[in-house]
């Protein structure tokens, strides 16, 4: 059971007409994010990849465990610099613009995330029209990973080809750049790799070890040390199983012993599903229960326009059903009838399906589903326009007093 009590009693709470509705537990996270930080060992920067999901209050509820945010685009760096003014951000993102490259200069930003030689001259060109000191760059690099380490990723982001930051010569170029007149205004602080997504904890400590290891080694050849070098997000969330969690201690432990290897060395993480993910649930209402050629459909307010993860990531949302007693019309109530349902949204669609043939005990019309891992990648990666249905709600519960 993933469902929080706070939530259930929200949504049970809730008209028809206020569903369907994003329904945060704002607790709920603050309580994950302290215990993700309590994991970690103090040389372990927590950074909030704020791409996951940026509402301001999933923000502010995140601030007293992280160290700073991710940010990968001038709207997002302004947008967050509103949320948490007083955050460091680092800045990454394999296309800036010189527009948002100058924003960023003007807005100050904590490291910079460089993603290749181009990048390294505009920022350059950019800094010396203005009084700034240096800024802090992080060169991000697409290492390979040896097979076997992220054989079971589903998003695979490093070691082949991509738009995705430099490759591993490219970055000894950088670096001799830096070393001559570039180096006046850019401050070279080490390796930035965000390789995957999806590890669990003992491929994402391993990552984290080929990523540290390559990062000392090109500091060696150059004659130099490192101080900080940062491996990226894409820590597990298991939609088949909405209970499981990354395992957070065995990624500290992990940790922990590298750093004991690299003395001196900051680390520094930016998970963003991991965070966020299980704070957030879509709630809706069963609307009609239908059987097609033998298979049981419910069709619930809104659809995959507001949250489009299951069909993007081609899975099923794990969901809970909230039974409503009342039906107050005078014909049978629709139902089903085979102990499976496949629940789909309003879409003029086939894609538009939530998930797919799941066992329910009972599910009817006007009985409330409730789709759980909904606190990440969700509203924000969705196609809101497409069919004109209204906007969801958006409830950001707390028991805190602010
Ligand atoms: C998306 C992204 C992250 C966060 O990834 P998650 O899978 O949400 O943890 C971190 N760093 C970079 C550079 C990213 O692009």
């Amino acid at each position: 059971m993933t469902l929080t009590p706070l939530v259930r009693d929200h949504v049970a709470a809730l008209a028809p007409d206020a569903l369907p509705a994003y329904v945060y537990d704002l607790d709920a996270l603050r309580r994950h994010a302290a215990a993700v930080r309590a994991a970690l060992p103090a040389r372990v920067e927590l950074y909030y990849a704020a791409k996951a999901n940026p509402e301001p209050a999933v923000l502010a509820a995140l601030r007293g465990s992280v160290d700073g945010y991710e940010v990968s685009s001038g709207g997002e760096l302004a947008h967050v610099r509103r949320a948490v003014p007083d955050a460091p951000l680092a800045f990454g993102g394999p296309g800036k613009t010189p527009a948002e490259i100058a924003e960023a200069v003007a807005l100050g930003v904590h490291r910079w995330h460089v993603e290749g030689v181009q990048e390294l001259h505009r920022l350059a060109e950019v800094l010396a029209t203005t009084p700034q000191a240096p800024v802090d760059v992080m060169l991000r690099v697409n290492l390979p990973v040896a097979s076997g380490q992220l054989d079971s990723v589903a998003l695979a982001m490093g070691g082949r080809p991509t738009p995705f930051g430099m490759d591993p010569d490219t970055a000894g170029e950088c670096v001799g750049l830096l070393a001559g007149p570039l180096g006046r205004r850019l401050r070279l602080r080490g390796i930035h790799a965000h390789l995957a997504s999806g590890l669990d904890a003992d491929a994402q400590v391993a990552v984290a070890e080929r990523i540290t290891d390559w990062s000392a080694e090109l500091a060696d050849r150059h004659a130099l040390t490192f101080d900080e070098v940062n491996i990226g997000g894409g820590m597990a969330v298991d939609y088949a199983d909405p209970a499981a969690r990354f395992d957070w201690t065995a990624f500290g432990t992990g940790l922990e012993k590298l750093l004991d290897r690299h003395p001196g060395l900051t680390l520094r993480i930016e998970p963003g599903r991991a965070l966020t993910a299980y704070c957030g649930w879509y709630a809706t209402e069963v609307l009609d229960v239908k059987q097609s050629h033998g298979e049981d459909f419910a069709v619930v307010r809104g659809g995959t326009h507001h949250l489009r993860t299951p069909a993007t990531r081609g899975h099923d949302q794990p969901f809970t059903v909230l039974p409503v007693a009342e039906w107050p019309h005078p014909w049978s109530r629709p139902a089903v009838t085979t102990g499976r349902a496949t629940v789909a949204g309003q879409l003029c669609t086939p894609k538009d399906v939530f998930a797919h043939r799941q066992p329910v005990e009972a599910l009817r019309a006007a009985d409330r589903v409730v789709f759980a891992l909904a606190g990440a990648y969700a509203w924000n990666i969705s196609h809101h326009e497409f069919l004109m249905h209204p906007r969801p709600g958006f409830h950001f519960l707390t028991t805190e007093t602010p």
